[in-house]
């Protein structure tokens, strides 16, 4: 029996009577399955136990998918006061579970290569490594630690407390990677979250969904932790903010949604757009500089918006940096004529990133211009001036300009100004640790990866915990449990103080 269960056992016979009669009537009038909490809570996972979803069930009704946003966030309220009563344990318990379900290898295989086959974007191999980070490393429960204050006046706590419905918006680069992060973090933080995910995402998100609502069935968690719709569309997005329901808004993805979170007037994240720059100065280890630059810039074809996207390099070392990153997978372009098919490809008539080409491989835009290389090339290297669109535009492809200048000081400077106010993420390799503290601190970004690839940021090859919602626009930076939870105030008058 689960806590919520159990917690019915210290009310009395009618508020018993009343919170069953509320449940039932809230599932019967929305559609919504209400959990009997009589499945074993933490039964030990077993492989034969695996969960999954078949390939024509994926878009049906069920399983946390509704037929409209309405109904998808009447089903996850009531869930989540459901929720409120489980125990922590039970808590812990689900949060595994949505990790054991994103891990079976079968699972794991599937959403990777769904992802990247629909979208058009990335890469499976890319796409496998960071479904995988955001299963075993986004933190849980843990990460709400409570304070305490005691003196002659009693005992205060501090604790975070979940905000009810949350409404997550989630991006076409990382889909299942954010729906993973995002189901963890919002329900170990005790919520309920309506996802709407990007309508060129929709199959894998809503198997990601149902994979999840599947595996917290066996564990006997309230039914609809964890929702979305039938068909993902700009119009249901807009009717999830405006739900009177929703208390929260989390958008992961360009400055257009953020923008529009902030202005609902509700509680609202923006994880918004980057342009990370990484800069190379003459005292950095420029072999090593090279390659990790070469494998950054090439994770999941550029599409992370932590990735490099324009090196800024110290003349001094600039062509041996670009020798070095030839022997690493660069494949660099200097004729006029490529670099201006280049720019037709990528760039449309509004000067943005052509979506066609975004998350595309190095070895494809290269045949797009009639450049027949092998799978060694990784990324596209080009010299090119700091105003280049190349530079300035936040292309999500393995096209990367490098722009020279004469001093690591004019480096850090160029780099703030191209990153462009996002404080998102920016990329050093360097030996001087004050002019490594220099661009930390006049960069301002919420990563800064010193000497390594920019993944190393999200924990791949770094140390510290994952996640996929890099809240820089409203500075919860990376988003965790705590971030998606209310800081409220316990307080006992003259008591409970043991000192
Ligand atoms: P996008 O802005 O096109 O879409 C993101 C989400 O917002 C999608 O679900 C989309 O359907 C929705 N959306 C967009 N415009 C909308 C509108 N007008 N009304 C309602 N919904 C709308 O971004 P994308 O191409 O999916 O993702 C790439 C962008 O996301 C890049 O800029 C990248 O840097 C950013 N990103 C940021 C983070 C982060 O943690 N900061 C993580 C991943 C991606």
């Amino acid at each position: 029996k689960c806590g919520w269960e159990r917690s019915k056992s210290s009310e009395s016979p009618n508020d018993i009577m009343v919170t069953d009669i509320v449940a039932k009537l809230l599932a019967e009038k929305h559609g919504g399955r209400v959990s009997d909490c009589s499945a074993p809570v933490g039964c030990p996972y077993k492989a034969s136990d695996a969960i999954t979803v078949a390939e024509g069930e994926m878009t049906t009704l069920g399983d946390g998918v509704f037929a409209s946003m309405d109904e998808a966030v009447n089903a996850a309220e009531l869930a989540q006061r459901q929720y409120q009563f489980c125990s922590m344990q039970a808590r812990q318990q689900f949060i595994d579970g949505i990790r054991e379900v994103t891990l079976v290898q079968d699972n794991l295989e599937r959403i990777s290569r769904m992802g990247a086959e629909q979208t058009g974007m990335g890469n499976y191999e890319h796409k496998l490594i960071k479904n995988r980070i955001a299963a075993e490393k986004t933190p849980g429960i843990e990460d709400l630690t409570t304070e305490a204050q005691s003196g002659d006046n009693g005992l205060t706590l501090v604790e975070y407390s979940a905000f009810g419905v949350i409404g997550a918006i989630t991006p076409t680069t990382n889909p299942t990677e954010t729906i993973i992060c995002n189901s963890i973090g919002m329900l170990a933080a005790g919520n309920a979250v309506v996802f709407s995910p990007h309508p060129r995402a929709t199959e894998v998100s809503l198997l990601m969904i149902k994979l999840i609502n599947r595996k917290l069935a066996t564990l006997g968690a309230p039914a609809n932790l964890v929702v979305t719709v039938q068909t993902p569309s700009i119009d249901n997005t807009n009717a999830m903010m405006a739900h009177p329901k929703v208390r929260m808004l989390v958008a992961t993805g360009g400055p257009g949604i953020v923008k529009t979170v902030m202005s609902t007037g509700k509680k609202a994240i923006g994880a918004g757009a980057g342009n990370p720059p990484v800069v190379v100065d003459e005292t950095a280890d420029i072999e090593k500089a090279a390659q990790d630059i070469v494998n950054g810039a090439s994770f999941d074809n550029n599409l992370p918006c932590i990735a490099e996207k324009e090196i800024i390099a110290v003349d001094q070392i600039a062509d041996y940096l670009i020798s070095c990153m030839k022997k690493c997978g660069a494949y660099l372009v200097s004729d006029p004529a490529v670099i201006t098919k280049l720019e037709k490809l990528v760039i449309n008539t509004k000067g943005t990133p052509e979506t066609s080409c975004v998350g595309k491989s190095a070895v494809y835009l290269l045949d797009k211009v009639g450049i027949t290389v092998d799978d060694s090339v990784k990324i596209i290297l080009i010299d090119l001036p700091k105003d280049h669109p190349f530079v300035q535009e936040e292309l999500m492809m393995p096209i990367l300009p490098l722009v020279r200048v004469q001093t690591v000081d004019e480096a850090i400077d160029l780099a703030v100004e191209v990153e462009h106010g996002n404080r998102h993420t920016a990329i050093m390799h360097s030996t001087n640790v004050r002019k490594l503290t220099k661009m930390a601190k006049l960069i301002q970004t919420t990563i800064f990866v010193k000497n390594g690839p920019s993944y190393a940021g999200i924990g791949v090859g770094g140390e510290g915990y994952t996640t996929f919602t890099i809240a820089g626009p409203t500075g919860e930076g990376l988003t965790s449990p705590k971030s998606f939870a209310r800081r409220r105030k316990c307080v006992m008058v003259e008591a409970l103080n043991v000192r």
